[in-house]
């Protein structure tokens, strides 16, 4: 299951996924998008409607992972925006914003998978390089993805009972309809400046990681950040 399956990240997620014989399950608010994504992947997707931050749309989600599926195996909690300011700037909708989507919409979106997942499921949740290397204008983006960090520590705490692992997967700058629309093409300059593999990501690289951290080879890795992030967070 992979919130924000019908675009960049998350959509690479849902194809490499497939591609090792998964089944499944995208969600995202754009219909359109979703229809799309779907028939891409071809008969291992379904794609189900919904925003993170609205709570009745996280239980109708669920209702149908669990009517079609029964169970969860592994969950990507990967829907996220940037809707930022630098201190000056900000407004009350865009910290409201980015809040609600990227740290009370992950939250609900575990919770909630709670019931469904199956012992020794796996939990990926997105955060970001610019959690721990922040740059100018995404300064409440990037407590919202330090927040996540604090939220993954505290679940991997109470995962005894559940058994299941979570852990953080924190991209770099990742080429993505998201990024890409927001940034426009300048983007490619200022990564070759502050990465020091030199470029973006491309979303497939990203997917590589979240299948690791999904699959049996991380079977003792749980409560961890991993950065694919060409270096930028962490030199
Ligand atoms: P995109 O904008 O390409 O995709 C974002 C996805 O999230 C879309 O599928 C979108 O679907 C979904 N989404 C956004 N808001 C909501 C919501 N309220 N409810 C449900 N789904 C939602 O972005 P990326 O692929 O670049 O980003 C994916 C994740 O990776 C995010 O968490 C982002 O913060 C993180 N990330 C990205 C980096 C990058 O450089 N690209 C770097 C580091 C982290 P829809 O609009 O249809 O709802």
């Amino acid at each position: 299951m992979i919130t924000g399956g019908n675009s960049g990240i998350g959509l690479a997620i849902a194809h490499r996924f497939a591609q090792e014989g998964a089944r499944v399950f995208l969600t995202g608010r754009d219909a359109d998008r979703l229809e799309a994504a779907v028939k891409e992947i071809g008969p291992a997707a379904t794609g189900v409607r919904g925003d993170v931050t609205d709570l009745s749309d996280l239980d109708a989600l669920y209702a149908q992972v669990r009517e079609r599926a029964g169970r969860i195996d592994v969950l990507v909690a990967n829907a996220g925006i940037v809707a930022d300011a630098a201190l000056g700037a900000h407004t009350e909708e865009n910290v409201d914003l980015t809040l609600a989507v990227n740290v009370k919409g992950t939250l609900f979106t575990v919770q909630k998978a709670l019931p469904l997942l199956a012992a020794g499921a796996s939990i990926v949740v997105i955060g970001s390089s610019n959690s721990v290397r922040p740059s100018e204008g995404l300064e409440v983006y990037s407590a919202s993805k330090a927040a996540l960090r604090n939220l993954v520590r505290n679940w991997a705490r109470q995962s005894r009972e559940r058994k299941f692992r979570v852990n953080v997967l924190s991209p770099g700058a990742t080429r993505t309809p998201g990024l890409m629309g927001a940034a426009g093409p300048i983007i490619e300059q200022v990564v070759d400046a502050i990465v020091p593999l030199g470029r973006l990501a491309e979303p497939e690289e990203i997917a590589s990681a979240a299948l690791f951290l999904a699959s049996d080879a991380a079977s003792f890795i749980t409560g961890a950040e991993l950065f694919a992030d060409g270096g930028h967070g962490q030199i």
